[in-house]
């Protein structure tokens, strides 16, 4: 192979890595802030459930003060039965006691909605805060990784980056040229390899004869459909393993 396609072949590599990891370091920090609006999103909602419980119990106590006042007017009533000296005001006591302790029953029954209302809310709240604790721990982990990935990534990156200088550095300036004006309109890859007489990046099978020369030549071709700089490794030759062990010994 012709050393300066060698050394395009390298730097094409290595630009692949340097846009793999680039695009990597640019989707952690969204990554986190995914984690981090998930995690958001169930706090609000455990904020709002707890502010639900706090309501409905503010509302219990409200009508559990509504009855003492009640009662103390039924207590009067009562006590003033025995004072009534016609049968007209014996049934007007008999009737405001009677609405009074419906009034009662009215009260009871919506504290009663409330509690079993409670109940529910209280076993939202304890769900929202387990599924809380659990994904702040998923978070956490996640976001330690993220940024231990990073890290690793920049770490990497620079060493790319080192390499990328050093191939560019030691190509042919007409060459640099040519595989940076091909990178830059063919999606960031300017060589492709031939696989099985086809172009591996426009998938166009070539010609015979220039198939030929890509096997042969130690000139630098272009592929004649998509222009990427193009090379050639013959397959290497596999020795047949089992016809080896298959192989009687020395006993057999
Ligand atoms: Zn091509």
């Amino acid at each position: 192979m012709h050393p300066d396609l060698k050394l395009a072949v390298e730097l094409q590599a290595v630009d692949k890595e340097i846009a793999r990891l680039s695009a990597e370091i640019a989707y952690l920090p969204r990554h986190i802030q995914e984690i981090e609006s998930k995690l958001a999103g169930t706090q609000r909602q455990l904020e709002a459930d707890r502010q639900g419980l706090a309501q409905n119990q503010r509302e219990r106590r409200k009508l559990e003060g509504d009855i003492p006042p009640v009662q103390q007017k039924i207590s009067k009533y009562k006590g003033q039965v025995f004072e009534v000296k016609t049968n007209e005001q014996y049934r007007a006591l008999q009737h405001e006691i009677e609405f009074n302790e419906a009034e009662i029953r009215k009260i009871e029954d919506q504290i009663l909605e409330r509690m079993v209302a409670a109940e529910e809310l209280e076993g939202r709240v304890k769900t929202a805060e387990k599924q809380l604790g659990a994904e702040r721990a998923v978070a956490e982990k996640e976001k330690a990784e993220a940024s231990a990935r990073t890290q690793a990534d920049m770490q990497l990156l620079a060493e790319f980056e080192r390499r990328r200088a050093e191939y560019r550095g030691a190509m042919s300036a007409d060459l640099v040229r040519a595989y940076d004006t091909l990178a830059r309109t063919r999606k960031g890859v300017a060589v492709a390899e031939v696989r099985d007489s086809t172009c591996s990046e426009c998938n166009v099978r070539l010609r015979p004869q220039a198939f030929q020369q890509v096997r042969s030549s130690d000139q630098i071709l272009r592929c004649e459909s998509c222009g990427r700089i193009q090379y050639y490794i013959p397959p290497a030759i596999t020795e047949d393993v089992s016809e080896t062990q298959m192989a009687p010994g020395p006993n057999g």
